[in-house]
């Protein structure tokens, strides 16, 4: 069999985990292929370049979901509902889209046990989070800094508050979906808020990964179970990698690869 080979698609792309994650996994499970990263400026070119690069699949990281929603001939139907994909595999000339952020960060939260979810933050990543949060039976909240982008969550049907009309309430788990923390010291919501908040949750995500941030430092000093992104960012890995081998591997074996990704 020839060699297979799959990228990351992104700007900026050099930070990111998912080449030494699929290396890993294609070099322990012996499949023969290679992942690499690629730094894609232009969104619009993403369809020319998959083909020019004699890509099989590749994963797609900001700012290009919406980007790669376009791309694809086909989309799986929880993609399509999102208008988000971070995975395409080709098969005979079609690009196929799937979106596994979404299933990675359900399966993440799997240990808090949690019905009652406060989702912070209205973005690209908050969208296809709260819409498998809903589809899985979570009660979700969200919760923004603006109004202007919880207008379409709004009219999707979901209960939304700015930070004025917000009244802190018990959660089962509160998760920081915006990008406050990831390059600087900010909370994704007021102090008084989150601490509020933190004296009677049950618990505290953060998907920002590889980062003590102010947010996750805050649900410590309340003694609150908490993660970061890593396990997400794990979980949408082994997802996509299924993808790619046309579900070769069972999911335990490809995780057993992938972490050791983070382990270096
Ligand atoms: P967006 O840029 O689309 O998110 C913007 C959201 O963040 C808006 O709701 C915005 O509020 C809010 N926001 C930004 N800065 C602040 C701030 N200082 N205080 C309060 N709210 C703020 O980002 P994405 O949705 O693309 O990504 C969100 C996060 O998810 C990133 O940190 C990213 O790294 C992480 N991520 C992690 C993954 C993983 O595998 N672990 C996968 C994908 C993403 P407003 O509307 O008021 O501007």
């Amino acid at each position: 069999m020839d060699r297979e080979l799959f990228a990351i698609f992104g700007d900026p792309v050099s930070h990111s985990l998912s080449p030494m994650m699929h290396n890993e996994a294609f070099h322990g499970l012996g499949y023969p292929a290679c992942y690499t990263r690629y730094r894609l400026i232009d969104g619009d070119t993403l369809r020319e370049r998959f083909f020019s690069l004699k890509l099989q699949g590749v994963n797609v990281t900001v700012p290009h979901k919406e980007a790669a929603h376009r791309a694809c001939d086909l989309l799986d139907p929880f993609a399509r509902k999102v208008g988000a994909v971070n995975t395409i595999v080709e098969r005979d000339g079609r690009l196929h889209g799937y979106n596994t952020d979404a299933p990675g960060f359900l399966k993440a939260i799997a240990p808090f046990d949690a019905r009652e979810v406060l989702c912070i933050g209205a973005g690209g990543t908050a969208r296809s989070t709260v819409e498998v949060l809903r589809e899985a039976g979570y009660r979700v909240t969200i919760l923004n800094r603006g109004a202007e982008r919880l207008a379409s969550f709004r009219e999707a049907g979901f209960a939304v508050e700015t930070w004025e009309s917000f009244r802190p309430r018990a959660f089962d788990l509160v998760v920081n979906l915006t990008s406050a923390g990831l390059r600087d010291e900010s909370l994704p919501a007021p102090r008084e808020i989150l601490e509020a908040l933190f004296s009677r949750a049950g618990g505290a995500m953060d998907v920002i990964y590889g980062r003590h941030t102010p947010f996750l430092a805050l649900a410590e000093a309340y003694g609150l179970p908490r993660k970061d992104g890593s396990d997400m960012l794990l979980y949408q890995g082994v997802l996509a990698f299924g993808h790619f081998t046309d579900h070769r591997y069972s999911e335990e074996e490809v995780e057993s690869w992938m972490r050791r990704a983070f382990e270096r």
